[in-house]
């Protein structure tokens, strides 16, 4: 599917129409507004206070819109709060923050069987756009959103800034780093997994997760993520640019691959199959991502592509609905027919690397492409769960990178909770191999909570041993953070923006604590 990104646009498009919302102009849309008045019955008996608990949010920019999302849900962890019927959601954008310009105004209606989210789709904006959006229900106003457009296709931008994270238990700890992303005018944040964490409440725990044991139903499942988006920083978060989403596990089950659980001897093939379902839907309702993302009973469409002018193309894996079940040894790891991605979004990839014309492809991907032996001296072990347990897939994708048209290909990682900055090799099991590319393996906002002095220590050394003999790292860390990147026409340079402490409400000292520059031309990645 190279064409994706067109394909979408027009489904976009089609859907809006089909909602009346689409390119209306003032009198189409007061036409709207007055149609869709008249059909939710003004006799129905008042909606509960607190629509809008979970604040507002934004994602997916492409040239002439970006979704605008919001959920009504005045009791967010105890299945919402709200009347089994549908309810009509006005929403404006403006060019300005006191909605003094709008330039767009319409309609959405929240269902309940989408647990009364809305994902609007207006079009016709102008590219590299700054927008402000919010939305009306039940005599209430939500607050105030920021997005922004992506540049138009001929556009040749100087910089795209943009921010990357992962990682964010809500037990181990506030979400205060998104406090200082706030500040740092970015054009999106790009997502990579583990937006919740499945696991059981622990009455210990910092912030105990809401439930009684892990999510399993489509209830369960909204209460987890209504229970993470109340945090006010993590509003703040999606109030201030739109984000570029994917999934991992957590966002399902630990480890999971395709059909398969984390423990199969727990949970029965139909079991999580229902599961999975519940979970994907859930994570479409609390997601700012287009209706061609709302799943089709266990599938749904992740994987996806953004383009910012001629500057970079961003594309978005899905390296958990289509993987082969993860295996045990090193000699299974080598088996060809094992598959990370699948064909099909193989072949997309591949076709859109080739295709494009940017001057930088940024992967936004789940769990650690570089291979990575962590135990120090002879002996090895790999996680298996990463890139390292499907070899195969890893050397397509490495060939293709190897390929002169692909222009510096960078993959921005999750799932490590600390941070590793690699070079990519083009076959990382023979000395001498050519570097193709570059690897940022982000940090967590909170999963594995505070990093003190000691841990720090701990952690190097356990790694600088291995580092030693892995000559493709290039930084590594183990405090929480995010990676800050600007990429401009001739360099990227990344900043480690990262906290020893996520424990305190109030927060604590984000600092820059490094800073990773890849030249465009030269494969691989420096510390600056
Ligand atoms: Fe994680
Ligand atoms: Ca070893």
């Amino acid at each position: 599917m190279p064409e994706s990104l067109s394909r979408r646009r027009l489904l976009g498009a089609a859907a809006g129409a089909a909602a009346g919302v689409g390119l209306a102009g003032p009198a189409a849309e007061a036409a709207t507004a007055a149609t869709t008045r008249t059909a939710y019955a003004s006799a129905q008996p008042a909606l509960p206070s607190g629509l809008f608990a979970l604040g507002v949010a934004s994602g997916d920019p492409l040239p002439d819109s970006a979704v605008l999302w919001t959920r009504l849900a005045p009791a967010p962890v105890a299945g919402g709060g709200m009347p089994e019927r549908a309810v009509e959601v006005r929403w404006e954008v403006a060019t300005d923050e006191r909605f003094r310009r709008v330039v767009r105004r319409g309609s959405e209606s929240a269902r309940p069987e989408l647990g009364h989210s809305v994902h609007v789709d207006p079009q016709g904006l102008r590219p590299d756009t700054e927008y402000f959006y919010r939305f009306r229900a039940g005599g209430e106003i939500s607050p105030v959103g920021r997005t922004r457009t992506a540049p138009a296709p001929d556009a040749r931008p100087r910089a795209l800034r943009f921010a990357f994270a992962s990682c964010q238990n809500f037990t181990a700890g506030y979400f205060h780093l998104y406090r200082d992303l706030v500040q740092q005018d970015v054009a999106f944040v790009a997502f990579l997994g583990d937006y919740i964490y499945e696991s059981a409440p622990v009455a210990t725990s910092l912030r105990v997760h809401q439930g009684t044991d892990e999510p399993y139903s489509l209830t369960d499942y909204r209460n987890r993520y209504a229970q993470y988006r109340t945090d006010p920083d993590l509003q703040a978060g999606h109030a201030a640019a739109p984000w570029i989403v994917t999934l991992d596990d957590h966002e399902i089950d630990n480890n999971w691959a395709d059909d398969f659980p984390q423990d199969p001897d727990k949970q029965t093939p139909e079991g999580f199959r229902a599961r999975r379902i519940a979970a994907f839907q859930a994570w479409y309702e609390h997601m700012p991502v287009r209706r061609t993302a709302r799943p089709n009973g266990p599938d749904m469409q992740v994987f996806r592509r953004f383009d910012f002018g001629d500057l970079a193309r961003v594309h978005v894996l899905d390296t958990r609905q289509y993987r082969s079940d993860q295996v045990a040894t090193i000699q299974e790891a080598e088996d060809p027919s094992r598959t990370m991605l699948g064909a099909q979004q193989e072949k997309w990839l591949d076709a859109g690397l080739l295709s494009g014309r940017q001057r930088w492809n940024l992967l936004a991907n789940q769990t650690q492409v570089a291979t990575n032996d962590r135990t120090a001296g002879e002996a090895d072990s790999f996680d298996l769960d990463n890139w390292d347990g499907y070899r195969a897939s890893r050397r397509k994708l490495m060939d293709t990178f190897a390929q002169p048209r692909v222009a510096n290909p960078v993959v921005l990682t999750g799932d490590r909770h600390s941070t590793f900055i690699m070079d990519l090799e083009r076959n990382p099991e023979q000395p001498g191999t050519p570097v193709v590319g570059a690897e940022l393996c982000g940090t967590s906002i909170t999963s594995g909570g505070d990093i003190p002095p000691s841990s720090q220590q701990q952690f190097h050394t356990t790694y600088d041993p291995i580092a030693a003999e892995s000559p493709h790292w290039r930084y590594w860390d183990n405090r929480r953070g995010y990676i800050l990147c600007e990429v401009g026409r001739e360099r990227m340079e990344s900043t480690l923006r990262s906290t020893e402490v996520v424990t305190k409400q109030e927060g604590a000292p984000v600092i820059s604590a490094a800073r990773f520059v890849t030249e465009s031309g030269r494969r691989g990645v420096t510390v600056a």
